[in-house]
């Protein structure tokens, strides 16, 4: 009896696993062209499912899909951003504009759209020092800086730059002096945040489309200031 069991079960668990791999041979005397295939892992099924349900009520087109996704990783990225940056530290006007009306401001150089609809641009200065983080999941302004780096969208970083937000700046190689306020922001759905660093000392001489080219990233989530001559370029 215990064999028998034993055999059945060992039998049980080949058959699933057989209806579980990609290419198992059929040693039964018909073929069928049904697939077998491996089961793809819970959140890819219901990506799959959701994917195919919005295709199938014409809510989603996916080569217009396709075209966004290659925009933002590839066309779109932080040196529109930099080009906002370079501006404002260069006329003094566009900047007052920027730090009252940002949406505004921004689509003066023609960016804006999706994930960037409401945006707020924070002033750094020897006395504050702005960080950006979306502690819920990623929210990120896209139409300036593209998509979020992977850092910016994992849980430690997340929860960290709200407990210890002078530890998180000094990973990144930024010591603030003790006497400078650090803001933490919370981005949302709703506002996306662009932090405006500090215009470097000797850049006096440079000219917009120079400043642009020293402008980061990083800079602007706030995690390091922009540095002259730029980092790179020192050891
Ligand atoms: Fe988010």
């Amino acid at each position: 009896m215990t064999s028998n069991r034993c055999d059945f079960l060992t039998g049980a668990a080949s058959m699933a696993g057989a209806a579980m791999t990609p290419s198992h041979s059929h040693e039964h005397g018909h073929s069928h062209d049904h697939e077998h295939q491996a089961v793809p892992s819970d959140p890819a099924l219901r990506v799959k499912a959701l994917e195919s349900l919005l295709v199938e009520k014409g809510l989603v087109d996916r080569s217009t899909l396709d075209t966004l996704i290659d925009a933002y990783e590839t066309k779109i990225g932080p040196r529109n951003g930099a080009r906002v940056v370079a501006r404002a530290w260069t006329d003094l006007a566009y900047k007052q504009r920027l730090l009252a009306d940002a949406d505004v401001a921004i689509g003066e150089l023609g960016y804006g759209g999706m994930q960037g609809e409401h945006m707020v641009v924070l002033e750094n200065t020897p006395k504050v020092h702005n960080l950006v983080v979306c502690t819920l999941c990623s929210c990120y302004p896209w139409p300036v800086l593209g998509l979020p780096p992977v850092w910016y969208k994992s849980a430690p970083y997340r929860s960290r730059a709200v407990i210890d937000p002078r530890g998180i700046l000094r990973e990144f190689g930024l010591q603030l002096p003790d006497d400078a306020e650090v803001r933490v922001w919370d981005s949302t759905a709703e506002i996306r945040y662009l932090v405006l660093p500090e215009r470097p000392a000797g850049t006096e001489h440079l000219t917009e489309d120079e400043l642009a080219t020293l402008v980061t990233r990083d800079s602007m989530i706030g995690v390091t200031n922009v540095s002259f001559p730029a980092k790179a370029a020192t050891k």
